[in-house]
């Protein structure tokens, strides 16, 4: 619903009053960018004129390439005004795609690196080739492929193979992992399983993942393990 002609930058907010009801708003741009009213304003100022001034949350969604989108401070001063307590959350739309030309060389050489190992695969049950590539804090790469067994349960992913590789060649603190696979059947990114990114949030909540897709290397899917796994079993 945004008008957003100048920056094309899309804007949704949904806000919710104390008794439940949901006012929405979006960005409303205009040639005179000062008189343009933000997404958050938006819901604020529909919700304050009907009536409402107890709010318990307010969801901002944007679609930027990495990461979320914070009110503005003009928005922060109109939050604050009716509740220093409202919840924020923040959303993105659906995963970011990046042009590998756009990312640090040393990262591209990683998503390579994923996509070589993949080649090593031993899959004679799923035919399923993944390569994993890890990249250390210092800057040390460590690769894995799928090790699959008749005993499937026995068998091990590309992700986990490049972590055991890593932490015991005395490496624990990893900086990304890049994941290549080829899923011409649904033609989309191949996200770690379960059990890989429980094995990834193990040695940090920062490693940041990069899935690849080895028939189309001009894009990746950027995201990181907090986004893969939200919520994470890591202490008791
Ligand atoms: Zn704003
Ligand atoms: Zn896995």
């Amino acid at each position: 619903m945004a008008y957003a002609p100048y920056s094309k930058f899309t804007v949704g907010a949904a806000l919710l009053c104390e008794d439940g009801e949901v006012v929405t708003g979006c960005n409303v741009e205009n040639i005179s960018y000062g008189a343009s009213i933000c997404a958050e304003r938006t819901a604020l100022v529909k919700a304050v004129s009907c009536g409402q001034i107890k709010f318990r949350a307010i969801a901002v969604t944007a679609d930027a390439n990495d990461g979320f989108v914070p009110p503005c401070g003009v928005c922060r001063q109109f939050i604050v005004e009716f509740s220093a307590n409202m919840a924020v959350y923040l959303a993105k739309p659906d995963f970011s795609t990046v042009l590998v030309s756009s990312i640090n060389s040393d990262i591209q050489q990683l998503v390579r690196d994923s996509v070589a190992a993949r080649n090593l695969a031993y899959c004679p049950y799923s035919k399923f080739q993944v390569g994993a590539a890890l990249i250390t804090t210092d800057g040390e790469t460590f690769t894995g492929c799928n090790v699959e067994n008749i005993a499937y349960g026995g068998s091990i992913c590309a992700e986990r193979t490049a972590i055991v590789k890593a932490v015991s060649s005395g490496k624990q603190k990893f900086k990304a992992i890049a994941v290549a696979t080829d899923n011409i059947k649904t033609d989309s990114f191949t996200s770690p399983c379960g059990p890989c990114r429980q094995f990834i949030v193990e040695f940090g909540s920062d490693t940041i993942v990069y899935l690849a897709k080895v028939n189309d290397l001009a894009t990746v899917l950027v995201t990181d393990i907090k986004e893969l796994l939200p919520l994470s079993f890591t202490d008791f």
